[in-house]
Protein backbone atom coordinates (compact mmCIF):
# COMPACT_ATOMS: atom_id res chain seq x y z
CA UNK A 1 0.00 0.00 0.00
CA UNK A 2 1.79 3.19 -1.21
CA UNK A 3 0.61 7.08 -1.39
CA UNK A 4 -1.17 8.51 -4.62
CA UNK A 5 -0.36 11.51 -4.44
CA UNK A 6 1.32 13.74 -2.14
CA UNK A 7 -1.07 15.54 0.09
CA UNK A 8 -0.94 19.17 0.32
CA UNK A 9 -1.32 20.70 3.91
CA UNK A 10 -2.11 24.60 4.36
CA UNK A 11 -1.39 25.69 7.84
CA UNK A 12 -3.09 29.43 8.43
CA UNK A 13 -4.31 31.53 10.62
CA UNK A 14 -4.27 35.47 11.80
CA UNK A 15 -1.34 36.99 12.21
CA UNK A 16 0.17 36.75 15.36
CA UNK A 17 -1.04 33.32 16.16
CA UNK A 18 2.36 31.73 16.08
CA UNK A 19 2.29 29.73 12.55
CA UNK A 20 5.76 30.55 12.15
CA UNK A 21 7.09 29.00 15.58
CA UNK A 22 4.75 26.24 14.99
CA UNK A 23 6.07 25.28 11.36
CA UNK A 24 10.05 25.64 12.29
CA UNK A 25 8.94 23.38 15.39
CA UNK A 26 6.97 20.79 13.04
CA UNK A 27 9.60 20.48 10.10
CA UNK A 28 12.74 19.84 13.30
CA UNK A 29 10.64 16.71 13.98
CA UNK A 30 9.38 15.68 10.63
CA UNK A 31 11.75 15.56 8.01
CA UNK A 32 9.39 13.64 5.38
CA UNK A 33 7.43 16.83 4.83
CA UNK A 34 8.51 19.79 1.94
CA UNK A 35 7.82 23.22 2.91
CA UNK A 36 7.43 25.58 0.12
CA UNK A 37 9.41 28.78 0.42
CA UNK A 38 7.04 31.86 -0.61
CA UNK A 39 8.12 34.88 -2.56
CA UNK A 40 7.64 38.22 -1.01
CA UNK A 41 8.58 41.92 -1.48
CA UNK A 42 9.01 42.38 1.90
CA UNK A 43 12.78 43.47 2.75
CA UNK A 44 14.96 40.76 4.84
CA UNK A 45 14.88 41.18 8.61
CA UNK A 46 18.35 40.76 9.76
CA UNK A 47 18.54 37.18 10.58
CA UNK A 48 16.55 35.77 6.97
CA UNK A 49 18.03 33.99 4.27
CA UNK A 50 16.89 34.46 0.77
CA UNK A 51 15.75 31.02 -0.53
CA UNK A 52 15.47 29.57 3.19
CA UNK A 53 13.54 32.20 4.80
CA UNK A 54 11.68 33.69 1.39
CA UNK A 55 12.13 34.43 -2.15
CA UNK A 56 13.36 38.06 -1.47
CA UNK A 57 11.97 39.66 -4.83
CA UNK A 58 11.24 43.64 -5.96
CA UNK A 59 7.69 45.05 -6.71
CA UNK A 60 8.48 44.58 -10.77
CA UNK A 61 9.86 40.21 -9.85
CA UNK A 62 6.81 39.80 -7.93
CA UNK A 63 4.21 41.63 -10.68
CA UNK A 64 6.21 39.65 -13.69
CA UNK A 65 5.19 35.99 -11.22
CA UNK A 66 1.44 37.17 -11.07
CA UNK A 67 1.47 38.23 -14.91
CA UNK A 68 3.36 34.80 -15.81
CA UNK A 69 0.81 32.70 -13.53
CA UNK A 70 3.94 31.48 -11.46
CA UNK A 71 1.96 32.11 -8.11
CA UNK A 72 -0.61 29.53 -6.45
CA UNK A 73 -1.71 32.16 -4.81
CA UNK A 74 -1.11 35.71 -3.37
CA UNK A 75 -1.96 38.16 -0.73
CA UNK A 76 -1.15 41.41 0.74
CA UNK A 77 -0.27 41.24 3.90
CA UNK A 78 -0.20 44.17 5.73
CA UNK A 79 1.69 46.79 3.32
CA UNK A 80 3.47 43.57 1.60
CA UNK A 81 3.40 41.28 -1.00
CA UNK A 82 3.54 37.30 -0.31
CA UNK A 83 2.77 34.28 -2.80
CA UNK A 84 3.17 31.00 -2.77
CA UNK A 85 5.50 29.54 -6.02
CA UNK A 86 3.22 27.29 -8.22
CA UNK A 87 6.07 25.22 -9.59
CA UNK A 88 7.71 23.56 -6.69
CA UNK A 89 4.51 22.64 -4.67
CA UNK A 90 2.75 20.63 -8.19
CA UNK A 91 6.02 19.00 -9.27
CA UNK A 92 6.32 17.77 -5.04
CA UNK A 93 2.92 16.76 -4.91
CA UNK A 94 3.08 14.82 -7.97
CA UNK A 95 6.27 12.75 -6.94
CA UNK A 96 4.10 11.68 -4.19
CA UNK A 97 5.82 14.33 -1.37
CA UNK A 98 3.71 16.11 1.02
CA UNK A 99 3.90 19.73 1.07
CA UNK A 100 3.46 22.09 3.49
CA UNK A 101 2.18 25.85 3.08
CA UNK A 102 2.58 28.47 5.58
CA UNK A 103 0.03 31.47 4.52
CA UNK A 104 -2.33 34.08 5.41
CA UNK A 105 -6.00 33.39 5.77
CA UNK A 106 -6.32 35.15 2.16
CA UNK A 107 -4.17 33.07 0.39
CA UNK A 108 -5.92 29.88 2.10
CA UNK A 109 -8.87 30.88 0.51
CA UNK A 110 -7.50 30.98 -3.00
CA UNK A 111 -5.75 27.58 -2.70
CA UNK A 112 -8.78 26.24 -1.04
CA UNK A 113 -10.53 27.27 -4.61
CA UNK A 114 -8.13 25.79 -6.69
CA UNK A 115 -6.81 22.73 -4.68
CA UNK A 116 -9.91 22.02 -2.16
CA UNK A 117 -8.76 18.57 -1.92
CA UNK A 118 -6.05 20.13 0.36
CA UNK A 119 -6.04 19.65 3.96
CA UNK A 120 -6.54 22.95 5.85
CA UNK A 121 -5.58 23.68 9.41
CA UNK A 122 -6.85 26.44 10.99
CA UNK A 123 -4.25 28.25 13.86
CA UNK A 124 -6.35 29.96 16.12
CA UNK A 125 -5.42 32.11 19.28
CA UNK A 126 -6.90 31.32 22.37
CA UNK A 127 -8.37 34.65 22.52
CA UNK A 128 -8.18 38.46 21.33
CA UNK A 129 -6.52 39.37 24.49
CA UNK A 130 -4.04 36.61 24.44
CA UNK A 131 -3.55 37.53 20.59
CA UNK A 132 -3.07 41.20 21.77
CA UNK A 133 -0.49 40.34 24.35
CA UNK A 134 1.37 38.10 21.48
CA UNK A 135 1.63 41.30 19.21
CA UNK A 136 2.73 43.36 22.03
CA UNK A 137 5.25 40.59 23.26
CA UNK A 138 7.03 40.04 19.66
CA UNK A 139 7.87 43.86 19.62
CA UNK A 140 7.66 44.11 15.50
CA UNK A 141 4.71 46.25 15.72
CA UNK A 142 3.65 49.74 16.62
CA UNK A 143 0.62 50.31 18.69
CA UNK A 144 -1.22 51.26 15.16
CA UNK A 145 -0.38 48.43 13.09
CA UNK A 146 -1.54 46.00 16.47
CA UNK A 147 -4.93 47.49 16.69
CA UNK A 148 -5.49 46.60 12.99
CA UNK A 149 -4.18 43.13 13.49
CA UNK A 150 -6.73 42.99 16.55
CA UNK A 151 -9.57 44.25 14.07
CA UNK A 152 -8.60 42.19 11.21
CA UNK A 153 -8.49 38.75 13.43
CA UNK A 154 -12.05 38.96 14.25
CA UNK A 155 -12.87 39.68 10.34
CA UNK A 156 -10.74 36.63 10.03
CA UNK A 157 -12.25 34.52 12.51
CA UNK A 158 -15.54 34.55 9.85
CA UNK A 159 -13.11 32.28 7.63
CA UNK A 160 -12.82 29.33 10.02
CA UNK A 161 -15.77 27.66 8.50
CA UNK A 162 -13.80 27.14 5.17
CA UNK A 163 -11.46 24.71 6.87
CA UNK A 164 -10.61 21.56 7.78
CA UNK A 165 -9.46 21.28 11.20
CA UNK A 166 -9.03 23.95 14.16
CA UNK A 167 -6.13 23.79 16.52
CA UNK A 168 -5.97 26.30 19.24
CA UNK A 169 -2.27 27.88 20.26
CA UNK A 170 -2.45 27.49 23.88
CA UNK A 171 1.06 25.73 24.47
CA UNK A 172 2.90 25.95 21.32
CA UNK A 173 3.83 21.73 22.04
CA UNK A 174 0.44 20.65 22.42
CA UNK A 175 -0.33 22.43 19.22
CA UNK A 176 2.62 20.94 17.25
CA UNK A 177 1.77 17.67 18.53
CA UNK A 178 -1.74 17.81 17.43
CA UNK A 179 -0.42 18.87 14.17
CA UNK A 180 1.58 16.33 13.40
CA UNK A 181 -1.15 14.12 14.47
CA UNK A 182 -3.31 15.75 11.43
CA UNK A 183 -0.95 14.96 9.18
CA UNK A 184 -0.20 11.31 10.30
CA UNK A 185 -4.15 10.88 10.14
CA UNK A 186 -4.45 12.40 6.62
CA UNK A 187 -1.85 10.34 5.77
CA UNK A 188 -3.52 6.88 6.77
CA UNK A 189 -6.87 8.13 4.73
CA UNK A 190 -7.57 5.24 2.58
CA UNK A 191 -8.94 7.61 -0.22
CA UNK A 192 -4.93 8.95 0.36
CA UNK A 193 -3.57 5.61 -0.14
CA UNK A 194 -3.21 2.94 -3.55
CA UNK A 195 -4.19 -0.29 -2.77
CA UNK A 196 -2.02 -3.51 -4.56
P1 LIG B 1 6.12 37.65 7.93
O1 LIG B 1 6.37 38.87 7.15
O2 LIG B 1 5.96 37.91 9.40
O3 LIG B 1 7.15 36.56 7.65
O4 LIG B 1 4.72 37.04 7.43
C1 LIG B 1 3.59 37.82 7.41
C2 LIG B 1 2.38 36.99 7.04
O5 LIG B 1 2.47 36.57 5.67
C3 LIG B 1 2.18 35.71 7.86
O6 LIG B 1 0.81 35.69 8.25
C4 LIG B 1 2.48 34.61 6.88
O7 LIG B 1 1.73 33.44 7.16
C5 LIG B 1 2.03 35.24 5.58
N1 LIG B 1 2.63 34.60 4.41
C6 LIG B 1 3.90 34.13 4.27
N2 LIG B 1 4.07 33.60 3.05
C7 LIG B 1 2.89 33.70 2.40
C8 LIG B 1 2.43 33.34 1.09
O8 LIG B 1 3.14 32.76 0.26
N3 LIG B 1 1.15 33.65 0.79
C9 LIG B 1 0.31 34.27 1.67
N4 LIG B 1 -0.94 34.49 1.26
N5 LIG B 1 0.71 34.63 2.89
C10 LIG B 1 1.97 34.36 3.26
Amino acid sequence: MHKKKGILFVLSGPSGVGKGTIKEALLKTMNDICLSISATTRKPRSDEIHGEDYFFVGENEFEEMIVSDKLLEWAEVYTNRYGTPRGFVLEHLNRGSDVLLEIDIQGALQVKNKMPEAVFIFLSPPNIDELARRLCGRGQDSQESIDLRLATCEAEMAHIKYYNYVVVNNHIDEAVEKVRSIIQAERCKLNNLSLG
